[in-house]
């Protein structure tokens, strides 16, 4: 069945894009500002009848509820939103290029501790902050990219000097570092990324780790073998030991000599010590709202979307997650325990990202973040992954946000801009389908901020909620986190 013939695609057609018919004045100084931005970012919102240049953002998706964030925190957060927007603007309206307005944009939500990127950046399962970003210029395919970098305040400044001062596109870890010095960019010390919220955050997810982990307490059951990997202890990362609330070796101590690349505070980690991923026999259902992906366990594969003959999954439901069909002999793409993803631990994403088109008509797209939290050392996602988490050409712009080992197998943004370009589909018509048809049989949470060139918009996600934005012409923010205003 083609995408535009199934009966979900005339849903999606619908929930796809937006209307953006925000008067004038301020959208998040009062409630009633936020309810009407809400409003007009819904997903299932009329298409935009007036496409212009603009900017979109995006600061992460996932089990965003209003029961689990404060009044003050949303205020907060939307404020910063707004101040994103309105960087990336004051470039596009005075007709600079939409590289440096998504720059202008990321670098906002870079510095504030409340988004996972820079500032704001979850820890790895050793406790350590590694960064990815990238950028992408859609006029001229440029792109740069650096992935597992820790002391950079700003990657996607770094990800886009990797892109005009370099022949490369993708740097990673100290190569990145010891680059970006040489291009004058100072290096931070590693506890700049210290924020007690995502060390709570890996504690947490650490301690969740291993009571999946854990052999159940059953009389009978044959004891574990000494091969047996075993987790981390809940609160004492691998490296470093840590006291909960106080950075411990890889966030130098204050008083101590700043980090300088290739003297990392962090120990080696020891082939054989990684914690083992949770395996619990047995696939429980899915829950709404819950992430329905699987632990990244290596050699394991995600169950595939589903083959042609199969039954179309059920259609997606806003804020719920399809169970994907399990095929006999593919392990289902389920979470271990529902209401509790297994990785993040705290069921949230938020990478940064934004996308824009300027007055020349030219897209560019940018994503940073600071990956998934308890993610292995090492481990890069899908943002600085052209083609996976950011994509931008002549026609389309993309940057994503979700379980990045989801986006990359499907190389999401490339293959929203694929079907833009190949099957002529309208933008918000090719990015819902790949967020709620693909990526839900598959199994993968998180959602994409898109634009093409007349200006056009999309914002899908298939988890419950997403912070995103966008400005216009008329220099009027709107921002907008959950599904339903
Ligand atoms: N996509 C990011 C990653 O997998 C996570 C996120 O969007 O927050 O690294």
């Amino acid at each position: 069945m083609s995408p535009s013939s199934s009966p979900r695609m005339h849903r999606s057609l619908l929930a796809g894009a937006v209307l953006l018919l925000a008067p004038l004045g301020c959208v998040t100084s009062t409630q009633e500002g936020a309810a009407r931005d809400e409003a007009a970012l819904r997903t299932d919102a009329p298409p935009r009848v007036k496409p212009k240049w603009g900017l979109v953002i995006h600061g992460g998706a996932g089990v965003i509820s209003r029961e689990n964030l404060s009044p003050e925190r949303e205020a907060a957060m939307r404020a910063v939103l707004t101040q994103a927007l309105q960087a990336g603007h004051a470039v596009l309206a005075k007709g600079g290029k939409s590289l440096d307005a998504v720059t202008a944009a990321i670098h906002v939500l870079e510095d504030s501790p409340y988004f996972n990127a820079g500032k704001g950046a979850v820890f790895n399962h050793d406790g350590v902050n590694e960064l990815d970003a990238a950028v992408m210029d859609g006029k001229t395919r440029a792109a740069g990219a650096v992935a597992g970098v820790r002391h950079i305040q700003n990657p996607i400044d770094l990800a886009r000097l990797v892109m005009e001062k370099s022949p490369h596109v993708m740097m990673v870890g100290d190569g990145a570092e010891a680059f970006a010095q040489s291009q004058g960019m100072p290096l931070v010390d590693a506890k700049y990324f210290y924020t007690e919220e995502r060390w709570q955050g890996l504690q947490r997810a650490l301690e969740q780790e291993k009571a999946k982990a854990a052999p159940p307490a059953t009389p009978g059951q044959p004891p574990s073998t000494p091969d047996q990997q075993q987790p981390a202890t809940p609160g004492t990362p691998a490296a470093p030991p840590a006291t909960p609330g106080t950075p411990a070796a890889s966030h130098p101590v204050p008083g101590q000599p700043p980090v300088t690349p290739g003297t990392q505070a962090v120990p080696p980690v020891t082939p054989g010590k990684q914690a083992a991923p949770p395996a619990t026999p047995g696939t429980p259902a899915v829950t709404p709202g819950t992430p329905a992906a699987p632990p990244a366990t290596p050699g394991k594969q995600a169950a595939p979307p589903a083959a042609p003959g199969t039954p179309a999954a059920p259609p997606a439901t806003p804020g719920t997650q399809a169970a994907p069909p399990a095929k006999p002999g593919t392990q289902a793409a389920a979470p271990l325990t529902p209401g509790v993803d297994p990785i993040t631990g705290d069921h949230k994403f938020g990478t940064v990202g934004a996308v824009a088109l300027d007055q020349d008509g030219n897209l560019a797209a940018g994503t940073s973040t600071g990956g998934m939290t308890n993610k292995r050392f090492g481990r890069v996602g899908d943002a600085p992954i052209i083609g996976a988490g950011t994509y931008a050409d002549e026609r389309c712009a993309v940057s994503a946000t979700g379980h990045g080992e989801f986006f990359i197998r499907y190389t999401v943004a490339r293959d929203i801009c694929a079907r833009v370009e190949y099957q002529d589909l309208p933008l918000p018509e090719a990015a819902n389908f790949v967020i709620h048809d693909v990526l839900v049989k598959a199994g993968g949470e998180g959602g994409v901020i898109a634009m093409d060139r007349q200006g056009h918009v999309a914002m899908p996600f298939n988890s419950s909620g997403m912070y995103r934005g966008y400005i216009g012409e008329d220099g009027t923010p709107t921002v907008a986190i959950f599904q339903q205003p």
